[in-house]
């Protein structure tokens, strides 16, 4: 069995496969370590909403990371589909975000000028306008803002390709084993141990989610936080575009299924769903679209999203370790940031020049600016 390889990655989520297939598509040995099964934390959790615009009502380097990695999927998808015989089910129909009340259409208002702002398509429509694009919808929306370009996909189905686009690319996959420790001697990275084999790599990339802190310094740790979804079966297609009200959102995925999510519990790392939880999506699902109550319940399941203080994702090296790195914390937008964290890593591990904006915002001793928004967000 080769156990030297150009660079190990710890964690198979979607995260860990994109960068694993970007670098091996660059013509390295990359090993990829993962101990349950690829895509079994977040990135199988996830509803693959991208919603680069729809998360966003302020200019940040973020969101500009977010638009770019958007841009990506049309392309991406026909690539997986290609690479690894994957249809990552991208769907390109839009968000509709509703309001309720007076207070809830200011903040459409204001997330429409910003986008418009910043040259992107988001058109404020009234209740009438609305139920004309999308008719089941509940009596009681007031307005919606309209997104066009912000599409989704399937997040299993990608995490998933992106590991076998890397496999087709030569990549090496190990499941069901865990990295329980670094090999690092004189400050540098030598490669990783697990319980049943030592691997060497002068490079070794960190992709752990919500969990593996222990691998790194304890201040570039994330903090989880849970998430629960449901999954409705419909007899008949109700609605095309994502839609989404405070608190709650539905996904119309491939055959007559809806994602209805998501609870936001800050430091849970367990995967139970609660009755309460199951109680506030189809209370909120059924306050966007009635005829949902009349739908099979399918199933239910919870992950674990990373989050970090800022609320931006660890992408670079950790300091004080050569030839260690991490790209970690990717919160609420690991599926939608996933092809450009591929790109941005593989650069970044070939010491290629990256975007200054990013590198002083994402790297992992920048200053924290800003807390992240409170608990209790919905997605
Ligand atoms: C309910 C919910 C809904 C979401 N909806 C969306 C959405 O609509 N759009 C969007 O963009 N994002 C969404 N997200 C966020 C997204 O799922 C995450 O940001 C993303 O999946 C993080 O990917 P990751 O690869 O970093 O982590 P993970 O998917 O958690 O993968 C980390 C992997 O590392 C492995 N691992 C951990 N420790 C070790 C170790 N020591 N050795 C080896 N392997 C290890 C784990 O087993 C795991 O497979 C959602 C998340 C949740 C929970």
């Amino acid at each position: 069995m080769n156990k030297r390889f150009d660079q190990i990655i710890v964690g198979g989520g979607v995260i860990g496969c994109s960068i694993a297939y970007q670098l091996a598509k660059r013509g390295y040995q990359v090993l990829v370590v993962e101990a349950n099964q690829i895509g079994s934390e977040a990135s199988s959790a996830a509803a693959g909403m991208l919603g680069a615009q729809a998360e966003f009502t302020e200019d940040s380097p973020l969101f500009r990371l977010a638009q770019e990695s958007r841009a990506l999927f049309q392309n991406l998808s026909e690539e997986l589909q290609a690479e690894a015989g994957i249809d990552i089910q991208y769907i390109h129909k839009g968000m509709l975000k509703l309001a309720y009340d007076q207070q809830q259409y200011q903040q459409l208002e204001l997330m429409a000028m910003f986008q418009q702002a910043m040259a992107n398509p988001a058109y404020l429509l009234s209740a009438e306008e609305a139920r004309k694009k999308e008719p089941g919808l509940s009596k009681d929306v007031i307005a919606a803002l309209f997104l066009p370009d912000d599409g989704q996909v399937s997040a299993r189905h990608i995490t998933k390709a992106f590991s076998l686009a890397a496999i087709h690319r030569g990549a090496v996959l190990h499941e069901q084993e865990r990295v329980n420790n670094l090999l690092v001697e004189r400050k540098t990275v030598r490669g990783v141990q697990t319980a049943q084999a030592v691997y060497y790599a002068d490079q070794v990339i960190i992709t752990t989610g919500a969990f593996g802190d222990e691998l790194l310094a304890p201040h570039y740790t994330t903090r989880p936080v849970k998430g629960e979804c449901l999954a409705l079966e419909l007899e008949q297609p109700l609605f095309q575009s994502t839609i989404s009200m405070a608190g709650c959102y539905l996904v119309p995925k491939h055959g007559r299924k809806v994602i209805v999510g998501a609870t936001s519990i800050p430091g849970q790392t367990n995967k139970r769903v609660s009755a309460a939880g199951i109680h506030h999506l189809l209370t909120h699902a059924q306050q966007m679209m009635p005829q949902l109550s009349a739908a099979k319940l399918d199933c239910y399941w919870a992950g674990v999203r990373p989050a970090t203080d800022d609320g931006n994702p660890y992408l670079g090296q950790v300091p004080g370790v050569s030839g260690l790195y991490t790209a970690k914390g990717h919160y609420r937008n690991g599926i939608l940031l996933s092809p450009i964290t591929g790109h941005y890593m593989a650069d970044i591990i070939e010491n290629k020049p990256v975007d200054p904006l990013y590198e002083e915002n994402f790297k992992l001793d920048r200053q924290v600016s800003h807390k992240l928004e409170k608990a209790g967000e919905w997605r």
